[in-house]
């Protein structure tokens, strides 16, 4: 908590003097209204300033009332302020009137880009085409409203971008435990395990960072494996840099060691883990009782010693066994995080994340203080007031056959289905979302994009200018983290909170008595935000309401209205969230009223071992004791007769089941089809790859055996984050970019050595697809073996006038005689004449190179992630070639792409299945849905 900071009595009318009158003592007064940051998915609290003369926001400081980021933010909360005054904003709907690609622009109506998108999905739908209708988001910003839109048009059209970043280690959370991601309680535990440079820049940064670090005062070990001396590397007492792709070898090691060294915590697997199933499926020969587990498991994974794991990971077999000897004296304080790096990395890499929740699950740490906790227990997701049925459809465009078990959406795929004859889309919505840079392999983006018979209207609803956007049919402004509602949470520490998000320049007017009817009348230009967006333009394509689509969007107060987000929220904060009306009657306020001042909510009550909590008998009415002890309702999904039965029971994880039978006792448990933690899960088994269903290290495709080091190949890390730039949107950020604005290839002396590298020298990056043009940077830093580069930098844009950024050189695309696309970087940031006078000091000017053009899908066969880590060759530049270049043959990407679906083993499965239906979904559909044609 900060120590210092505007009392909340005083945030309507706070009173500071002028830093930039100084040494005059000039009195300012402002009104500090509370919103969360949209910058990264923290959702860190933030007060914006609006100075009171001046009627414009003076800064973003933290909030400190925020339960997650207790005042403080990363260096992107206060930039909000760069992209609210960004001179390159887009301020107005704009629809193409050149071919796509062109960058002609006419500024239209809200008006006609409702008129015209709604008739045009209007038409669609009426015409049985719902599945060409796709809403495909990037930062998604509330976390539940876009459900409740896809839901009430009725079409399975929604695509993330979790496929480029998570999916991976969601597969190895979920197969343990139903919830896909871990709840570290890191300020108070007492050893804290992170893989990849979680601390710097990796998941929920801020929220994250401050509590490792009160961990570490509290004499927490910190280890981390990492190819790269990160930040978190620095602070850490022991830094692994494995070879990319081994950590679920050294994970299970260390599992072995603790079992070994039995130093595990016995009497919670004994109790929480479906160990008789791992006995009766992987040791028949043995007596089903406990004491046999430990011998098991040491049979089990034989392989995975701390000699063979020091060859493997290439690392130090004895400081395998001091880091084991430590988790082992930590037990029920082990508090561990992978998110993106390995599980996002490697072919495999979901087992990371199923190897890491190995170790939790046998130290004993699950939900405990100091352990780690499911994401569940922790992030609070209010239901939606007005929820409609969930939709009947199945999209196989972005949930096809061949990939049963993957987490979310297979969006890389998107344009090679599409280019295969498999669909195509009448209305693609980008959000937030800049997939032709941003994903691998976006050449092939690009001519999807700009083939209307592909794609035949991209509709871009994006803050700024992007790659993508320049080949759209309509460009929509939506507002910044200041200028929208969202309602969003996460897993930041143990607890339940819900921050905020509202439109701070409507709320400074209503208080100063202005009234609105939509909040892109109070936003700067006509920008808007998505929830009034949605509301209206869903009755622009039912209009008469005969597909039933505008009474989900009609005012409950004043039927034959829209409905408005102040009786949305009314609805929600009233009656979706516990402890709220309690909390804002002391304050003698509404609960929406009460959110607008504080910004945010803690809900009472904490979240230790949720799993243990008993159950009462009144839930457990209607429900039979199966043979594991599971309390199933006849008609859910753990014992269905027909899909027909369990529809309307769908719960969106798990199959409904409401308690286990732990030694006689009905107990919560965790939403798996045990109700245990599952050690061996049957799913697995069930679904094609029986030989993954125990945590297992699997080789990965970049694996460094199978590399021709005398030829130049190396492994290539492209997916490390810097912690002060975001994605892409942060080329829209002045302070960030002078910040960050260098992109350099991280190379070890020795290999710089070998392959004859220069400091600062051009290097040649070749992938299977194409080659980039990168300089180098000689570092001690790296693991030899291995080059690295941010997967931030390297924006471009095609017109010298517009379209600019901060961070954005001019580049040109060409199609060279062979086929092959070239993007050729003309020059690098430079200083231009705007209103706002620090373009014309811009002193910076490398924007870096775009590397992922020259990756190919390589979608994971079980998790759909895309496999980042690339097997390149290395060497010195080529005659002819230039900072930025990059070179690309999608034909030869397709050929990859044909590779990686021959890996796959298609569903269905089980009851002609499309998927199981206890794994968790984004905006799942009814039971039906799930059964295969
Ligand atoms: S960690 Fe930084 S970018 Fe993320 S929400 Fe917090 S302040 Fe914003």
């Amino acid at each position: 908590m900060l120590n210092a900071y505007p009392p909340e009595e005083n945030w309507d009318d706070h009173r500071a003097l002028d830093a930039k009158a100084w040494p005059r003592r000039v009195e300012r007064r402002f009104r500090l209204v509370p919103t969360t940051c949209f910058n990264c998915e923290a959702n860190c609290g933030l007060l914006a300033y609006v100075d009171k003369d001046t009627g414009k926001i003076a800064k973003f400081e933290g909030n400190p009332v925020h339960p997650a980021s207790r005042g403080r933010n990363c260096a992107k909360g206060p930039a909000t302020l760069n992209q609210v005054e960004d001179p390159e904003r887009i301020l107005h709907p704009m629809k193409r009137v050149g071919d796509r690609g062109e960058g002609l622009w006419e500024r239209i109506t809200w008006d006609q880009a409702l008129d015209e998108i709604g008739e045009r999905i209007g038409r669609a739908f009426r015409e049985d085409r719902r599945h060409e209708v796709m809403y495909h988001v990037g930062r998604m910003g509330d976390d539940s409203y876009m459900e409740r839109v896809l839901h009430a048009w009725g079409i399975d059209g929604h695509n993330s971008h979790t496929n480029i970043c998570s999916s991976g280690a969601r597969v190895g959370f979920a197969t343990w435990m139903g919830f896909d991601r871990p709840s570290p309680d890191f300020a108070n535990a007492r050893v804290i395990f992170l893989i990849s440079s979680h601390l710097e820049a990796g998941h929920y940064f801020n929220p994250h960072a401050q509590r490792i670090l009160e961990g570490k005062e509290n004499g927490a070990t910190i280890v981390c494996i990492d190819p790269r001396l990160s930040n978190t590397a620095s602070q850490a007492d022991h830094w692994f840099s494995a070879w990319p792709g081994t950590e679920a070898f050294l994970l299970l090691a260390i599992a072995r060691l603790l079992i070994e060294n039995d130093t595990w915590d016995r009497a919670f697997v004994e109790r929480w883990v479906n160990w008789q199933t791992f006995l009766a499926e992987t040791r028949p020969d043995l007596d089903p009782v406990f004491d046999n587990v430990g011998p098991a498991l040491l049979d089990h994974y034989a392989e995975y010693t701390p000699a063979e794991a020091a060859r493997v990971c290439g690392i130090d077999e004895d400081r395998i066994r001091e880091v084991a000897r430590v988790v082992g004296e930590g037990l029920g304080g082990f508090a561990g995080h992978t998110w993106r790096a390995a599980s996002a990395g490697n072919e495999g890499g979901w087992q990371v994340s199923r190897c890491l929740w190995f170790v939790t699950v046998l130290t004993g740490s699950v939900g405990t203080e100091g352990g780690t906790n499911a994401n569940g227990w922790n992030k609070f997701i209010p239901v939606t007031p007005i929820h409609p049925e969930p939709q009947g459809e199945w999209n196989d465009l972005t949930w096809p056959a061949e990939y049963p078990l993957t987490h979310h959406e297979l969006s890389v795929l998107l344009p090679h289905f599409l280019k295969s004859g498999r669909g195509k889309l009448d209305t693609y919505f980008t959000r937030v979302y800049n997939p032709l840079w941003t994903n691998p392999d976006g050449f092939t983006w690009l001519e999807v994009l700009a083939d209307p018979e592909k794609v035949g209207c991209h509709v871009a609803l994006t803050p700024t200018w992007n790659e993508s956007a320049w080949y759209a049919d309509y460009v929509l402004p939506m507002g910044v983290a200041s200028e929208r509602h969202d309602v969003g949470s996460f897993e930041t520490h143990n607890g339940m909170w819900i921050g905020f998000r509202q439109p701070v320049l409507r709320r400074h007017g209503e208080l100063e008595g202005e009234s609105f009817d939509r909040t892109h009348e109070a936003n700067p230009g006509e920008v808007w935000e998505e929830q009034e967006f949605w509301i209206d333009l869903s009755w622009r394509i039912d209009p008469d309401g005969s597909l039933g689509i505008r009474r989900q969007f009609e005012s409950r107060e004043n039927p034959g209205t829209p409905l408005t987000l102040d009786e949305y929220y009314t609805m929600l904060f009233e009656g979706s969230v516990p402890g709220l009306p309690e909390a804002a009657e002391a304050e003698g306020l509404t609960p929406l009223e009460y959110m607008r001042r504080k910004g945010a909510f803690a809900l009472p009550g904490d979240q230790y071992r949720v799993y243990e909590r008993d159950v009462a008998d009144a839930d457990l009415v209607g429900t039979e004791k199966d043979a594991q002890g599971v309390y199933r309702r006849p008609g859910t999904a753990g014992s269905y007769d027909s899909l027909d039965e369990i529809k309307g029971h769908m719960p969106f994880i798990g199959d409904g089941s409401p308690a286990v039978d732990i030694a006689g006792e009905a107990k919560f448990g965790f939403p798996t089809p045990s109700k245990k933690l599952e050690l061996f899960s049957e799913t697995m088994r069930d679904w094609g790859w029986p030989e993954y269903a125990t945590p297992t290290f699997i080789r990965s495709h970049v694996h460094w055996e199978d590399l021709d080091f005398a030829a130049g190949e190396r492994i290539l890390v492209p997916t490390f984050r810097i912690p002060t730039l975001i994605h892409t949107r942060s080329a829209n950020s002045e302070w960030l970019n002078e910040i960050s604005h260098r992109h350099p290839l991280w190379v070890h002396p020795s290999d710089a050595e070998e392959l004859g590298i220069e400091e600062n020298g051009l290097v040649r990056i070749t992938t299977r697809i194409g080659h980039f043009v990168i300089a180098a940077w000689r570092t001690e830093g790296i693991r030899p073996g291995v080059v690295a580069a941010s997967h931030h930098m390297g924006r471009w844009r095609l017109d010298e006038d517009k379209a600019r950024s901060w961070g954005a050189g001019k580049a040109s695309v060409e199609r060279e005689s062979d086929g092959r696309w070239r993007l050729r970087r003309e020059h690098g940031n430079q200083p231009y004449d705007s209103d706002e006078p620090d373009t014309g000091r811009i002193w910076w000017s490398d924007t870096g190179v775009h590397q992922n053009l020259t990756f190919p899908v390589q979608p994971d066969p079980v998790s759909g992630m895309h496999c980042w880590l690339q097997r390149v060759t290395v060497g010195p530049a080529q005659l002819g070639d230039a900072y930025g270049d990059v070179v690309v043959d999608t034909e030869a990407s397709h050929a990859v792409f044909e590779e990686w679906l021959a890996k796959t083993r298609p569903g269905p499965g089980p009851d002609g299945l499309r998927r199981p239906l206890w794994f968790a979904r984004p905006v799942k559909p009814k039971a039906t849905a799930y059964q295969a044609d």
